[in-house]
């Protein structure tokens, strides 16, 4: 069983993980669009997980694979209709993740009107750091500063205070479509600066101050013999 690993000791097994598409004005330009009207939601499963220290393996059938650095809110108990007030009092604690991506592969499936759960939910896609109890933070969601470097080069370095949609209205909108359970997170976007990686990178990301995941990039052919 796959299990998220609190600072605090506490473990709670890995469910579905739901992720945002363009939450970020500077990202959704990047990507030659702008912040959609209704949330753009994707799913990974939880074999997508893997822990600090693990390896990406970067799937054979893409040239071009990205990484995207996201606050990762793990929830912690069931959310059904919940309102963007009340939101807080469901979230077990906040990480730094990377929702690592087949950009060629994404392409493709969005120019055929297809959908993104190879491009986005192949083994090994969803790195995550330990998650920060979200006690620790009185009763506030706070903003986060967020970081990656690829091989100590930094790539990516925003805030969640420029997201377009809070981790409130994030999990309202969720909770009325999907409910979520103890052991969902939310992969709530990535700001700008997204890149390549190749095998062999070492990928470094941070909640500057409290959580730090590094991570190895392995071609496929090498790892599954
Ligand atoms: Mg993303």
């Amino acid at each position: 069983m796959r299990k998220y690993k609190f600072k605090n000791g506490k473990e709670l097994e890995v469910k579905t993980m739901f992720c945002v598409g363009q939450n970020y004005a500077k990202h959704a330009a990047e990507m030659g669009g702008q912040v959609a009207t209704d949330p753009i939601i994707f799913i990974k499963p939880p074999q997508a997980y893997i822990e600090n220290g693990g390896k990406i393996i970067l799937p054979d059938m893409s040239k071009n694979i990205h990484h995207e650095v996201e606050l990762v809110v793990v929830i912690g108990k069931e959310c059904k209709n919940i309102s963007e007030d009340d939101a807080i009092n469901y979230i077990a604690g906040y990480a730094v993740g990377i929702d690592v991506t087949m950009r060629d592969v994404q392409k493709q499936s969005k120019d055929n009107g297809l959908p993104w759960a190879v491009a986005k939910g192949f083994y090994s896609s969803a790195p995550i750091s330990e998650i920060i109890p979200a006690e620790n933070f009185g009763d506030q969601i706070p903003f986060f500063d967020l970081s990656l470097k690829v091989n100590n080069q930094l790539r990516q370095n925003s805030s969640t205070q420029y997201m377009e949609r809070s981790v409130a209205k994030l999990i309202e909108y969720l909770s009325r479509v999907f409910t979520l359970e103890p052991g969902d997170c939310i992969f709530t976007g990535t700001p700008e600066g997204v890149g390549q990686i190749v095998n062999g990178d070492i990928l470094f990301a941070e909640l500057n101050n409290y959580a730090a995941l590094s991570v190895e990039c392995v071609a496929q052919n090498s790892f599954f013999k």
